[in-house]
């Protein structure tokens, strides 16, 4: 990380600390930041640059347009003790070769679970069965972007896979911030009827159908919530949180998890911490979410 780097975010690094050091957490885990080979994340960059459709059409300037080295640097002094690497495919054949990448970046770099995707293709099921087995920890589906129906028949195997290894996935189902064929409550309903054990992490809350997917996470055990992106002031211009669901949201202080979509995010990471704790739901629901429930999840 260059001294540069170090001086643009100083301040900010501190906040992040303040935040968990108040809670007296040992640091925070974030099971929803994105990291990608560089090509790849350079062109979900220019995507968002460019206002690309399945970004709602709004202005969505990148805060950490940096490079891997600086960014990996800065989650560790903002005292992230475990963090994700997103990935995801838009098109078949693609996953497999994601999974290879991503297996190497967990092994190089501290702190981050490894990380896995899928798509619905031949072949899904034995790499899915690959990655566990090389000890991926967390899968990331995305329905938006891939465009496919979560309850296809080619991943009927693979949802039945990871219930049993009890390996979670954080799928991107709800139709924020711009809705695809597939988004929304009633396909991934489908997919809990047949796999009701299934670690479903519901990404950005289930936004914008907040309530739908609090229901499918009231009604099934093991499907939790990541806040990525939800609150901001940011989100709530375009998709606000129901203030009527609150006590929801309390209710389920075990499910919900620290997500914040790091790097791609238009506002500086220390906001979405900021706006978890002006929910008021108590400084209990603010260590779970932010630590807790993910070191349990993921036995740290
Ligand atoms: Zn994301």
């Amino acid at each position: 990380m260059t001294a540069d780097t170090g001086e643009a975010y100083g301040t900010e690094a501190e906040d992040v600390r303040r935040f968990w050091e108040r809670l007296g957490l040992p640091g925070l885990v974030d099971v929803h930041t994105h990291f990608m080979p560089e090509r790849v994340l350079h062109k979900v960059w220019a995507y968002f640059d460019a206002l690309g459709p399945l970004t709602g059409g709004v202005e969505w300037p990148i805060t950490y347009r940096e490079d891997e080295e600086q960014r990996t640097g800065l989650l560790r002094r903002f005292g992230l003790r475990a963090f994700s690497a997103m990935l995801y495919p838009h098109k078949p054949g693609m996953a497999q070769w994601l999974n290879g990448w991503a297996a190497g970046f967990a092994l190089r770099t501290p702190g981050c679970l490894h990380t896995a995707t899928l798509f619905p293709e031949d072949g899904v099921e034995a790499y899915v069965q690959e990655a566990i087995v090389r000890g991926a920890r967390v899968f990331k589906a995305h329905v938006q972007v891939g465009a496919y129906d979560p309850a296809d028949e080619l991943l009927d195997p693979v949802w039945g896979l990871l219930a049993e290894a009890g390996v979670p996935v954080v799928m991107h189902c709800g139709s924020g911030p711009a809705p695809g064929k597939h988004t929304g409550p009633e396909p991934v309903g489908r997919v809990l009827a047949r796999h009701p054990r299934l670690r479903l992490i519901v990404a950005h809350l289930g936004m914008p159908e907040y309530e739908d997917f609090l229901a499918l996470a009231e009604q099934y055990a093991e499907v939790r919530l990541d806040t990525t992106m939800a609150f901001t002031d940011f989100s709530e211009r375009h998709a606000p949180f129901p203030p009527r669901a609150l006590p929801r949201l309390a209710d389920l202080g075990d499910r919900v998890l620290l997500g914040s979509d790091f790097p791609n995010i238009p506002y500086p990471y220390v906001h979405q911490l900021h706006v978890l704790e002006r929910l008021d739901l108590g400084d209990d629901w603010l260590r779970a979410v932010c630590h807790d429930n993910a070191a349990r999840l993921f036995g740290l």
